[in-house]
């Protein structure tokens, strides 16, 4: 920086603590501690106020007057001991408190009355010649602070008492840090700038705004610390982490903020934390595996981090999960453990099965690639219940030494849902949910053949799954696994999607047999591409019912549905259904399915936007297709010479019979050739031609016939 101006208005901007009228500014080459460079800090205010009050005591005495019992003649408050009077004139008549004082000279209240006779107003005049005075005294004093060139000690030792002069402390300083309390922000600058010693009775304190960044040790100030590591102006991690490193453990007292995220492992281990320690939130990150040697020789539990919420370990953090003692009342709601190498975990890989404690966790386990591979050794409670475990896999070394185990030995207790990614659907069959898990939802991806190779030599219907309630859904080469998965007999599933957009993620369910697959009671089935060539692979309950909703295929290419047209006519079983809704090569399903005898079909809707949609259907024979009762058909495009296949009851009468087509067969038909039974009149909607070809009633909403034809 080249002039004084510039320097000085960097420093008044760039401090980032201040201990009295000390103020410390972080730069390239350390922690710069500079006294008085605030103009408005308060002992420079006190400063000023006492050149007003000696004004105003010379004053009284020349005129024998006195203040006692005076108010401000603005704002009518007495003097106290934070409020003093100051006369608006030399024969000290009236007085007025400081602050209107200031209002007025700086911003020209005219509030003051001033006898007539006076041309001067003297409190303001007086006001603002002081305040001119001190602030050219200030300027003056900073020109030189700026020009000076700072003192560089070999040795600092932080105290209350902080030299008054320009001070510069470099990475060759060497400063001691014993009895006394400071603000972690200042501690993180000394640790990334200069070179740190920790004595005795050290403790650490949390920023609020304005307020010293020293205490004396005994200070009772424990304002949460969060432990963020500085990331301005150049940062030296070596001498960071060797700073860190020769700190004797436990040896800083602290109270830990609710988000510790990111922080160092390493200092972790330094810190000792009070009972009434609530860190919420804490993520610990872990630089490089030498730093691991100092914490594995280290007790398990001997860290003690009080009651955790939320937690978060990656990379080398996650061999120190053993390490880490929480509050005994602790009931974490998230864990989240992250390995990338299997160096990350490997001091865990010895550790007996079973061995680390984490209890329960209500909300959420997310673990990642080689932090999977730990999962045997984690120790959940008996009575744990985990809203949702998410566990993926990418590759087969992350699960390899679980897939030796035995099935369902790895406890984990009650999850509502399950979401398990690539090679973590492998260990499906190991996880040993609470006999009486019901779960909410069951979700697999597998986006390769190999991530499930493991499952495919398995035998069929071995997986123990049990109830799932809420959703099943198989993505990609994960539904390869489904003969595979067992169901609770009363297994009752809203929704189950199969999520297939490749024939190789079906080819091994070609071959099981028809209806071999038992998936208990689905209220909406939902197959995507392929998925539909499986549809008669599916046995249902044989009480399952869709009603409510609507039972919807979209078949966009003749290959997804293609086994379907083997199978035999009504021999998808589907249960109760009540709205069906076909969308183009879906409606070549229709014949295929079957309902059972009680069912009471309402809406039914045939969609079908090109001819090729409806060929395989049209070889069915006429009238063959039974749909019974039925109140609401809507034949879309092709789909209206689908009319000709279907059985309608004959006592039948529809609400609605609406028909949109682009072209139809029906044409060449002889005239009334199509039964449609009776039909409300408000809800007859077809083409003028079609109309001669069919035989229908028209009835009013009453029943009164109206029209036949
Ligand atoms: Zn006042």
């Amino acid at each position: 920086m080249e002039n004084l101006q510039e320097q000085t208005s960097f420093l008044q901007n760039t401090f980032f603590a201040r201990y009295k009228n000390k103020y410390f500014v972080e730069i390239n080459d350390g922690l710069l501690i500079v006294p008085k460079i605030a103009y408005e800090h308060p002992e420079e205010v006190k400063a000023r106020e006492q050149s007003l009050f000696k004004l105003k005591q010379r004053l009284l005495e020349a005129s024998g007057r006195s203040d006692a019992g005076a108010v401000c003649m603005i704002c009518s408050e007495g003097s106290t001991e934070e409020v003093f009077l100051f006369p608006t004139s030399r024969e000290a008549n009236h007085f007025v408190c400081l602050d209107c004082l200031k209002k007025e000279a700086e911003g020209e209240t005219k509030m003051i009355l001033y006898p007539d006779d006076r041309e001067d107003p003297f409190a303001v005049t007086e006001y603002r010649r002081i305040c001119f005075e001190h602030r050219e005294e200030w300027k003056r004093f900073l020109k030189e602070l700026v020009a000076q060139p700072p003192h560089i000690p070999d040795e600092f030792s932080l105290t209350t008492t902080i030299p008054n002069k320009k001070t510069l402390l470099t990475e060759q300083t060497t400063v001691s840090l014993e009895n006394i309390a400071i603000s972690a922000t200042l501690f993180f600058v000394l640790l990334s700038k200069t070179k740190v010693r920790v004595g005795e009775n050290l403790s650490l304190f949390g920023e609020e705004d304005g307020e010293d960044c020293i205490e004396e040790h005994d200070t009772t100030r424990n304002t949460p610390v969060l432990l963020r590591k500085n990331k301005t102006n150049q940062f030296n991690p070596s001498l960071f982490l060797e700073n860190i490193s020769n700190i004797p453990s436990k040896s800083i007292a602290c109270t830990y903020g609710i988000h510790l995220v990111d922080i160092s492992t390493r200092l972790l281990s330094k810190l000792k934390t009070g009972e009434c320690g609530r860190c919420n939130y804490l993520s610990l990150e872990m630089e490089k595996e030498e730093h691991l040697e100092e914490i594995l020789p280290m007790e398990d539990r001997s860290i003690f981090v009080g009651e955790i919420i939320l937690l978060f370990l990656m990379n080398y953090a996650v061999s120190i999960l053993s390490k880490l003692a929480f509050h005994e009342d602790n009931e974490m709601a998230y864990m989240t453990l992250e390995a990338d190498r299997e160096d990350h975990i490997r001091p865990i890989l010895d550790m007996e099965n079973r061995s680390i404690f984490v209890e329960k966790i209500k909300e959420r386990i997310i673990i990642r690639n080689y932090a999977v591979t730990i999962l045997p050794k984690l120790r959940f409670h008996e009575d744990n219940e985990t809203y949702k475990l998410f566990l993926f896999a990418d590759q087969e070394n992350h699960i390899r030494p679980i897939l030796a185990m035995e099935d369902r030995s790895i406890f984990i207790g009650k999850i509502r849902k399950t979401i398990l990614g690539n090679y973590a659907v492998s260990i499906l069959s190991k996880l040993g949910f609470h006999e009486d898990n019901e779960m909410a939802s069951l979700s697999l991806f597998a986006r390769q053949e190999d991530h499930i190779r493991p499952i495919l030599a398995m035998e069929n219907r071995s997986i123990v799954i049990g109830k799932v309630e809420g959703i099943i859904r198989l993505e990609k080469y994960a539904v390869t696994i489904l003969p595979k998965l067992r169901f609770h007999e009363d297994n009752e599933t809203h929704v189950l999607f199969l999520l297939v957009d490749q024939e190789d993620h079906i080819r091994p369910i070609l071959d099981v047999e028809n209806r071999s697959i038992f998936v208990g009671k689905v209220k909406s089935i939902c197959p995507e591409k392929y998925a539909h060539n499986i549809l008669s692979k599916l046995r249902f309950h044989e009480d399952n019912e869709t009603k409510g909703l609507f039972l919807h295929f979209d078949v966009e290419k003749e290959e997804y549905i293609r086994a379907i047209f083997d199978v035999e006519d009504r021999s998808i079983f589907i249960g109760e259904a009540e709205n069906i809704s076909l969308y183009k090569y879906a409606v070549n399903i229709l014949p295929k399915l079957r309902f059972h005898e009680r069912n009471r079909m309402v809406n039914l809707e045939l969609f079908a936007d090109e001819e090729d949609h409806i060929k395989p259907i049209l070889n069915t024979g006429n009238r063959s297709i039974d749909i019974g009762g039925i109140k609401k058909l809507k034949l879309r495009g092709y789909a209206m010479n689908v009319l000709l296949k279907l059985k309608i009851g004959e006592d039948n009468e529809m609400e609605e019979f609406y028909i949109w087509s682009y072209m139809a067969n029906i044409l060449s038909m002889g005239d009334g050739s199509i039964e449609v039974g009776r039909i409300k009149r408000k809800g007859f909607d077809v083409p003028e031609e079609i109309k001669p070809k069919l035989k229908y009633i028209l009835v009013e909403e009453e029943g009164h016939e109206v029209e036949t034809s």
